[in-house]
């Protein structure tokens, strides 16, 4: 009997020092294909937060990230890690026995500031030396909700928006290297149910303006901050249909989607409820299921959305929200393509099969 630990990419020079560093390996047979799972602790100078490395490599690409099966497992990053949504999506996905890399705060593998550049540089750069250089999947769940405070729309903007953006960008080449990686990007259902969010918030932060983005929700006075969450959504969930279909992401085999929650019981949620004006109009918000989703439902559906059963998603917002965007929304989407689109329709045609 012979067996060869083949690196999932082998161009991927960290992962083939990584797999060089392990110092135990265990084999299962019994399957088609040999698996190999082996794992290594190792600190990481580098790294602010508790001493930590894990390294989980198999002979093939993995295919399950909830362990149904007995598939390989994966290496996955997860910011927000360390409470709520976050905190549920790494409590399943390690739990299968994948590998996870949280940033947070605090309590995280990777304690980062996402609210400033220097933070996010650094969030980049400590992932990509705790996984190798291969990341399977990200989850970016870190995200500040509408409280009140004149700095809030700022640092709403900063980390719901460039708090994404900017990490999805510096681990780009570690996502492609997994060659089928997938990318679940925490949007919400304010995107559709807030309404007159200012465009130009939204047009600015998709610029990378986050300057001018801030300005634009301003004149909202104290509604400043729901105004700067919502365009923060909005913008967030327009870069992921963007790029998703881009030959730089699709093109790379990234599948890059977002999940657009209603009101789910997590510390941010019960922070607003505690504000008796912000809980009376949470809770006289149509939900028509009714109550509140729960964190580890919404950590079953990013899980899928991280799994095989997600190879052809691609640019989709999954709304899981009780049915409120329904209620308000049932008869705006989907829609046909307006009769005066059909010009920009056929020139994307025409785009598209120019690519190929
Ligand atoms: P949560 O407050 O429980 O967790 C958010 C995490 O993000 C926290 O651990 C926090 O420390 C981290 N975070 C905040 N600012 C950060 C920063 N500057 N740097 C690094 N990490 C930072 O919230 P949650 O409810 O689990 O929210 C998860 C995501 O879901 C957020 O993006 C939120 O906007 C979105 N969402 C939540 C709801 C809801 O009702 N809870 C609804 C729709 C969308």
């Amino acid at each position: 009997m012979s067996f060869h630990p083949v690196v999932r990419n082998p161009r991927s020079r960290h992962r083939a020092i990584a797999v060089s560093a392990m110092r135990s390996a265990s084999i299962t047979l019994g399957r088609p294909r040999l698996r190999v799972p082996l794992s290594r602790t190792a600190s990481l100078g580098i790294l602010p937060s508790r001493s930590f490395l894990s390294y989980s490599v198999n002979n093939r690409v993995k295919s399950d990230p909830a362990g149904r099966g007995g598939a390989e497992m994966g290496v996955y990053v997860v910011t927000g890690s360390a409470s709520g949504m976050g905190a549920a999506v790494v409590e399943k996905l390690r739990s299968a026995g994948n590998t996870v890399i949280g940033v947070d705060l605090r309590s995280a593998d990777v304690v980062a500031d996402l609210s400033t550049a220097t933070g996010r540089r650094a969030a980049i750069d400590g992932v990509l030396a705790a996984s190798g250089g291969t990341l399977d999947g990200a989850v970016l769940a870190a995200g500040l909700g509408p409280a009140p405070g004149a700095d809030r729309p700022a640092l709403i903007v900063e980390v719901n928006y460039f708090g994404v953006v900017d990490l999805l960008e510096g681990w780009h080449d570690a996502l492609a290297s997994a060659e089928r990686a997938k990318v679940v990007v925490f949007s919400s259902n304010s995107t559709t149910t807030m309404p007159a969010v200012p465009g130009r918030a939204i047009r600015a932060m998709l610029a990378g303006d986050s300057g001018k983005a801030v300005k634009a929700t301003r004149l909202f006075g104290k509604n400043a901050p729901a105004m700067a969450y919502g365009a923060s959504k909005i913008a967030v969930s327009r870069w992921v249909r963007r790029q998703a279909v881009t030959a730089r992401w699709a093109g790379a085999g990234i599948r890059l989607n977002a999940i657009a929650p209603g009101a789910i019981l997590t510390p941010l949620l019960e922070r607003q409820l505690a504000t008796p004006d912000e809980a009376k109009a949470i809770r006289s918000f149509p939900v028509p299921i009714g109550g509140f989703g729960v964190p580890s439902q919404l950590a079953e559906w990013v899980v899928f959305m991280l799994s095989d059963a997600a190879d052809f998603l691609c640019g989709s917002v999954v709304f899981v929200d009780g049915g409120s965007d329904a209620w308000f929304r049932a008869d705006d989407w989907p829609r046909a393509v307006p009769a005066v689109r059909i010009r920009g329709y056929l020139a994307r045609m025409k785009e598209f099969a120019a690519r190929a």
